[in-house]
């Protein structure tokens, strides 16, 4: 593998750490309050006056035609900068993917560039309350109206849904237990949200109602009945590259090491040994990463790869978050390493549980028997 950067990609890294260092804003309030909300939307805004919000999405839909080296250069520039969550992740890295390899040039026209500009954010409605792993068993449905369709059902913990305007979804087309989904955008407007709170009591999730909502035929991604084969192509963007850049795990993993420097690791060989550990296995993941971009810019597929890779980042960040709230003692929650060590505890969960991860290694990866 080759690990030297271009000049071009030097020099990217460098425009954006120019950008960054101007540019990124105080500690915005979280964004999961409406103010909170209104303020990502705003920064996401901001970036995407700058051609930053979507680097590597064709300039006609508001990118900038990068590779994706170069979007893992502007992931690690971002997030060593300190700047926000992003609050159109959803949009961004899930539903425009699928948009790009399923979707309708019109589709991709009407949405993208507005996606890139946060005018619309998105939240995804794949769960219900019996179907969360066994995705497949969904019963909420969409019934055929003239010029469109009539969604029926209950979605649940439905990230951003509270504040979104827009979300995508999984619904029952005909009885057939795969074949019989589709995937459908509508917007939030008809749709009846109840706000659902995190362990910090704010609105990070929602229950979706449906009561009869319509959704023209313009709505729909790829055929009827195809809706599996679409979402599973789009689980391999969220568990893998998109959704969990390494640029976030390092950020936290030289943080981290500057937290045991300063404090009782100095003196406690174990601790500090714990604190490197966490720091080469970002690194390693790291590594890892770019060379899956490689690969997949060699024309390769991500594949069941990307189960490895969500077990390692999600096991990885609640270490470190961990770690350092046992660095911290008693001083934890003033700071917001204890907002991290919160949301750590649900990665193992989202994106696909670890326990069925490591079942996808065993099966797909290591050919043992089911
Ligand atoms: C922070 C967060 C954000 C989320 N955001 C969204 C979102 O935006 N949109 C959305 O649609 N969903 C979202 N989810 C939901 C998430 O995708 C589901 O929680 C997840 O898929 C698990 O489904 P479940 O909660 O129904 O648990 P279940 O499927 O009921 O699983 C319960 C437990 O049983 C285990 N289990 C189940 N089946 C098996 C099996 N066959 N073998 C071994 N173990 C098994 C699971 O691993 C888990 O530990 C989010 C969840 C979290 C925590």
């Amino acid at each position: 593998m080759d690990l030297d950067f271009s000049r071009a990609e030097q020099d990217f890294r460098a425009e954006v750490r120019d950008w960054l260092a101007a540019h990124v804003p105080g500690p915005l309030p979280s964004l999961d309050t409406p103010e909170g909300f209104a303020a990502h939307r705003a920064w996401e805004a901001e970036l995407a006056a700058s051609r930053l919000s979507v680097v590597s999405w064709p300039a006609a839909y508001g990118g900038r035609d990068a590779s994706l080296v170069e979007w893992l250069i502007f992931e690690e520039e971002y997030w060593a900068a300190g700047a926000p969550a992003r609050v159109g992740q959803n949009g961004i890295f899930l539903l425009a993917p699928t948009l790009m390899a399923f979707g309708t040039e019109e589709q991709r026209r009407a949405w993208l560039p507005r996606m890139a500009r946060a005018d619309d954010v998105w939240a995804q409605a794949w769960s219900e309350p019996e179907a969360g792993s066994d995705l497949a068993a969904l019963t909420s449905r969409a019934v055929r109206a003239p010029g469109g369709w009539r969604l029926y059902g209950h979605k649940t913990w439905s990230s951003r849904a509270a504040h979104a305007s827009h979300g995508f979804g999984l619904f029952r087309t005909s009885g057939a237990r795969h074949r019989g989904l589709t995937y459908v955008m509508f917007p939030m407007d008809e749709v009846t949200v109840r706000p659902i709170a995190q362990l910090d009591g704010l609105p990070g999730f929602a229950e979706l109602f449906f009561d009869g909502v319509f959704v023209p035929e313009s709505m729909v991604i790829g055929e009827v009945g195809e809706g599996w084969r679409i979402a599973m192509a789009a689980t391999s963007s969220e568990r893998g590259l998109t959704l969990r850049s390494p640029g976030r795990f390092l950020a936290t993993a030289d943080r981290l090491v500057a937290l045991a420097r300063g404090g009782p690791a100095a003196d406690d060989p174990v601790l500090a040994d714990r604190a490197v550990r966490c720091w080469t296995d970002a690194e390693a993941y790291r590594l890892h990463t770019f060379q899956t971009a490689r690969r997949l810019m060699a024309g390769e597929e991500a594949g069941p790869a990307t189960s490895m890779g969500k077990v390692f980042w999600s096991e990885l960040d609640l270490r470190m978050h961990a770690l350092a709230m046992e660095l911290l003692g008693d001083r934890a929650g003033e700071t917001a390493w204890l907002d991290g060590f919160l949301f750590s505890l649900a990665g193992p969960i989202y994106a696909g549980t670890n326990e069925i991860q490591r079942t996808i290694i065993a099966e797909r990866i290591l050919g043992l028997p089911r």
